[in-house]
């Protein structure tokens, strides 16, 4: 087996790959369309979203804890931590090595957020349940997704979330 340095998200991006692609939602589920949302070391948190930009998925890194430089009154903040440079593209070619073909990043260093998206749709049950959130409650068509009702909730704790890394 080659050396490679394993990327320092790896059992991070594994769990997430694995929510995507290969979990299966319930035909009687509906999940939020933000995706999965998973911390990791180094104050940064992995997003899994399989509907994002373009209809197919994307993986958002974000800093965790953010610290605010106070550039003085009437001026933005700016981040004191945030993304490396060259840390998206880390992840980008991390996820290409994987067998993800990229579509694009956006973002990144000096941002505080940066997003892949990957060409392959997710698992057709993922992109099934988040239609359904967008459906809304079929009980209480006036809610749509703000509905509180306990079917609507009940179709949100059917979803099977990410594995654990
Ligand atoms: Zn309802």
């Amino acid at each position: 087996m080659p050396e490679t340095t394993a990327h320092p998200a790896d059992a991070v991006l594994t769990a997430g790959l694995c929510w995507l692609y290969e979990t299966e939602q319930p035909a009687d589920a509906h999940a939020q369309h933000h995706g999965e949302m998973l911390a990791a070391d180094g104050n940064r948190t992995y997003s899994f979203v399989p509907v994002g930009a373009r209809k197919l998925p994307v993986v958002v890194v974000d800093v965790a804890r953010v610290e605010w430089i106070d550039n003085g009154p009437n001026e933005l903040k700016t981040p004191a931590n945030p993304l490396e440079p060259g840390e998206l593209e880390a992840l980008a070619a991390e996820l290409e090595r994987r067998g993800f073909p990229v579509d694009g990043t956006w973002n990144g260093h000096p941002g505080i957020t940066g997003s892949v998206g990957l060409r392959r749709p997710a698992h057709p049950s993922q992109v099934a349940a988040v239609e359904r959130y967008h459906r809304g409650c079929q009980d209480h068509p006036a809610r749509s997704v703000f509905c509180d009702c306990e079917v609507w909730r009940a179709g949100f704790r059917r979803t099977h979330p990410t594995p654990a890394p």
